[in-house]
């Protein structure tokens, strides 16, 4: 079944908007989410329309959902994916501010948030990259929360 990637799943946010990556343009391009996929997505779309309404601008994603051919080419040039990363399942992206974002101080307000409302199980600051992994829970696959700060 084709995939549509106009299909909206938030304000800003197309489910195309999550069937790329920066490092595999080719292999994004033959993403086909399935339908839990595509729902996690949607998950995943509001938690960061809630990061976006705190720090305008525009975010870019720059790797979202992952079949297991993108991950395992993720793992072998040696990118932080692990075997059963959340992006595995529609659940996690890494986001990219475009424009003046403070990004240390996203992560903070994201750690904090988690501890209240926002549905976050995943935030991993990447400094150096200038981009965050952001995840929200996986029912079926349950995991740690965590919040860290990477090289
Ligand atoms: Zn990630």
């Amino acid at each position: 079944m084709a995939v549509d990637r106009a299909q909206k799943l938030s304000e800003h946010y197309a489910l195309g908007d999550f069937l790329v990556d920066v490092t595999f343009p080719a292999l994004a391009k033959e993403l086909a989410p399935d339908e839990a996929t595509i729902k996690n997505l949607g998950r995943l779309a509001d938690t960061i329309e809630r990061l976006v309404a705190e720090f305008p601008g525009e975010w870019k994603v720059l790797s979202g959902y992952r079949d297991v051919k993108l991950n395992e080419a993720c793992r072998n040039a040696g990118l932080p994916a692990s075997v059963d990363s959340l992006h595995l399942t529609g659940c996690a992206a890494d986001i990219e501010p475009q424009g003046d974002v403070d990004l240390e101080a996203v992560f903070e307000w994201v750690t904090e948030q988690a501890k209240t409302d926002l549905a976050v199980h995943e935030a991993v600051f990447y400094p150096l990259k200038g981009f965050i992994h952001i995840g929200v829970e996986d029912e079926r696959r349950p995991t740690a929360k965590r919040f860290l700060m990477r090289t």
